[in-house]
C-alpha cells in the first residue's frame, strides 16, 4: 500500500463510486477563503463536514501535507497503483471536495497529473474560484469556474431556469445541473458552458 492510496476516497453522497476524490487543503484552511476569492464561505459544504466529523479536518491535513511535497509524476505513480486493486473501475480523479489551489504551481502539477491519468483513460476534474491564476496551459485538466467560467462554470442560484433562460438570452451556452453526476457529466467538458444549480 503506497502513501497515495490512504489518503484518497471513493465517491460520497454526491459522487458515484467510479471518482476518486483528492483535497489539495481543507475547508477551513482553504486558500480561496484566506484571499476572499470564494462567494459563499458561510454555506460551504466541506466546512460543514469538518465541524462534523472530527477525523475530517486531520484527514485533509494530511492530504494537503503530501499535496505540497509531491511530484505530479509520483503522485500519477501512486494514484494508478491505488486504483489498480479496485473492484470497481475508477474513471475519474475530482479534485478539492474541499480547499482549492494554493498557488499557480498547484496548477502546474495538477496539469501534469491529468496529463498521466489522461493517458491511461481518467479524467481529471475540479472546481475552482481561483480565476486569478492561469490555465491556459492546463489543456488535460478540465476546470470547472465556481461562479466564473474557465473550462465552464458553475453557479449556485435561487431559480436556475430562470438563471438559464436569462444566459441563453444574453447568448451564452447555459443549462440547469441535474444533480446527477453519473448519468450527467457535464462537468467535464471544456465548452464554456454556464451551469445553473438550484440552491437551497
Ligand atoms: S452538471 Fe452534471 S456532472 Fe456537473 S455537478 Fe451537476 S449533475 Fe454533476
Amino acid at each position: 500500500m503506497n502513501e497515495l492510496s490512504k489518503l484518497i476516497r471513493f465517491g460520497n453522497r454526491k459522487m458515484p463510486k467510479n471518482v476518486a476524490i483528492f483535497n489539495m487543503a481543507p475547508a477551513f484552511e482553504c486558500p480561496s477563503e484566506r484571499l476572499g476569492m470564494c462567494k459563499i464561505p458561510d454555506k460551504c459544504y466541506a466546512k460543514k463536514a469538518e465541524r462534523l466529523y472530527p477525523e475530517a479536518l486531520p484527514f485533509r491535513r494530511r492530504q494537503q501535507e503530501y499535496w505540497l511535497r509531491v511530484s505530479p509524476e509520483r503522485f500519477a505513480c501512486e494514484f494508478i497503483a491505488a486504483i489498480a486493486s479496485k473492484k470497481t473501475k475508477i474513471d475519474f480523479l475530482r479534485f478539492n471536495e474541499s480547499g482549492d489551489f494554493h498557488s499557480q504551481a498547484c496548477v502546474d502539477k495538477a496539469e501534469a497529473i491529468a496529463k498521466i491519468l489522461k493517458s491511461v483513460g481518467i479524467v481529471t476534474h475540479l472546481f475552482t474560484c481561483r480565476d486569478d491564476l492561469d490555465f491556459d496551459n492546463a489543456k488535460n485538466l478540465i476546470v470547472s469556474g465556481s461562479n466564473c467560467i474557465i473550462d465552464n462554470g458553475f453557479y449556485a442560484v435561487k431559480d436556475a431556469e430562470a438563471h438559464v433562460a436569462q444566459a441563453l438570452r444574453a447568448g451564452y451556452s447555459a443549462a440547469v445541473c441535474p444533480k446527477n453526476c453519473s448519468k450527467c457529466g457535464m462537468c467535464h467538458r471544456a465548452d464554456k458552458k454556464m451551469i445553473f444549480v438550484e440552491m437551497h
